[in-house]
Order: C-alpha cells, then structure tokens, then sequence
C-alpha cells in the first residue's frame, strides 16, 4: 500500500527494540533510568515501578499539580506527562517502560529526548487493529476563568489551546490537527517553564527542585533568563500544548475529537477526560472486539 508516513495508522504499534536514557527528575531532583521496551498489542503503556505494573491510565492519577503522577499498588511514578506526550504524538500504543526511581527525568524539560529514544527504538506495527475514542457528545469542564472542553471531530485529535499569562508570555493561542509530523514539529521541542517568583513557594512543596536552566525556561519580571532564549516565540503555549496531548493519552487510546482549552492545565485536562469518560461521552471503536464482529467470529476472552 502506497502510504504516507503521515497517514493515520490502523494497526496497533510497539517499539522495535529496547532503548534506555537517563536524567534527573525536574520536581524531585533525583537521577532517574528509563527502559522502553516492546510489548504485546492491547497491553497499552505500563511504567514498571519497583517490581509493580503502574498502567497509564487516568484512573491512576493521584496528583495534578505542576505535573502529573500515577500510582498502583502503593508505588508512584511522577512527571509522566512528556513522556506519554512522545508516545502518543508519534503514535505509540504499546510499551513497557521500566523506571529505577520516582519520576521520570526531565532532560531538556521537552519531549525532545523521549522522541529522540523512541526513534532510536524503531515503531514497529503489530498485527492487531487499533481502537479509538470517538467523542460522541461536547463535554466542559472549568475553573475560574480557565475552561477545558472536548466536541465531536470528523477524524484525528484537532487542538486548540490559549494561554494567559502577565508579563512577557501573555496571551498566545496555538490550533493544529495532531500527526506524528505536527508533533515533531511544533511541539515536541517546546520546554516547560516558570517563574522565579514561584520558585521558593514551590521548593516549600517538594516541587521544582531539579528545576534549572537546563530543564526550565525561567521568566523574572519581563525577561528570560536561559541564556540561548526561546527556541520558538510562542514556545510556552506549545508547551502547554504538548502537555495536553501526554495527558489525553491517559485515555488509553488515541481521541478522535476537537480539544480546546484557554488558561488550562495538568487538573484541568485530566477533569475534562474524567468527567468524558464517566459521562459516557467517548465511545471506544476499532480493535479487537469490533474487528471479530465485522468478520462474524464470536467475542471470545
Ligand atoms: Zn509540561
């Protein structure tokens, strides 16, 4: 089949081999290693954590603030957040990811890296069809002046996302249709950031410790102050862009629909696909099941 390496893939991924990097966690502080590694179809994206299985998935959500973190059984895997933004920006359904500590590492504070690994690794197809969520009916959810939204799409995940900030950032809007290319692209390198201001408040809280000029695009009053700059003008809402993307992908399977969201955030985005699944608003179509239905075979476990 004459295909695009953009088109819309139909069959489940994983990847081709494994493939490891380390860093330090950005709230933490802490060395983390990181293992990808291929797995089975419909086994989605699991973090092994000190010996337990932590799927990502947004009923494991414990923590929203400042990023997002997952528990099982008693163990926590913090900051998933651009980590799960490179698997499902570049399409990845299936993997194991085996972590020596609590929080994966920051690297450059982008997804730059985790791609980087995951183009190490190789995609690789399997031989099983992929499911969806199809948004069946717009869902809302808000918090002050900030709001989140999800509403029914022809095809894809379309985004639309603006910010609002005082200072130097203020208000910036970014909308794209998401491919493994517009990731690449617009998205993957754009950095997290934050304010000086905050950081002491922030230290207080066990947060942001590893923060740095490596990892952070700090603002103080009406500057930057990373020394190289920004990498795009409006790289703060990309940022926040591609913290959207990481944290649908908790969803378990990519969302056909239209995501828009002004002044939003970690809580914010993982309200919307809470309250969307529990509403009963995302319906699952494709895989397994739907393929078996389609060929007349019965169900079976
Ligand atoms: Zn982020």
């Amino acid at each position: 089949m004459n295909r695009t390496p953009d088109a819309p893939r139909m069959a489940q991924t994983t990847l081709a081999r494994a493939v490891t990097l380390s860093g330090r966690g950005a709230h933490g502080g802490k060395p983390a290693r990181l293992t990808f590694s291929p797995c089975d179809a419909d086994a989605g994206v699991v973090f092994g954590v000190a010996g337990a299985a932590i799927p990502a998935d947004w009923r494991r959500v414990d923590a929203t603030r400042l990023r997002t973190r997952l528990a099982a059984d008693g163990v926590q895997v913090s900051t998933v957040e651009h980590l799960l933004s490179a698997l499902a920006g570049l399409g990845v359904d299936n993997a194991l990811i085996d972590i020596e500590g609590d929080e994966i590492p920051a690297m450059d504070g982008s997804a730059a890296a985790f791609v980087a690994a995951l183009d190490e690794a190789g995609i690789e197809e399997l031989f099983a069809p992929r499911s969806f969520w199809r948004v069946m009916a717009p869902v809302r959810v808000a918090d002050g002046a900030g709001w989140a939204e999800l509403a029914p799409a022809q095809s894809g995940l379309h985004l639309d996302v603006e910010i609002a900030f005082e200072g130097p950032i203020g208000r910036q809007r970014l909308a794209l249709d998401l491919t493994p290319a517009t990731f690449r692209r617009d998205l993957a390198r754009a950095r997290s950031f934050g304010f000086l201001r905050d950081a002491e408040r922030l230290w207080r809280a066990g947060l942001a410790i590893g923060a740095t000029l490596d990892n952070t695009v700090v603002l103080d009053g009406d500057s930057v102050l990373n020394p190289e700059g920004l990498r795009f003008a409006d790289e703060f809402v990309r940022h926040k862009m591609l913290d959207v993307v990481g944290d649908l992908a908790l969803a378990g399977a990519p969302i056909v629909g239209a995501f828009r969201s002004y002044r939003g955030g970690h809580a914010l985005n993982l309200a919307l696909l809470e309250k969307a699944m529990r509403a009963g608003a995302l319906e699952r179509c494709g895989g397994r099941g739907l393929a078996r239905r389609r060929a007349g075979l019965s169900a079976s476990p």
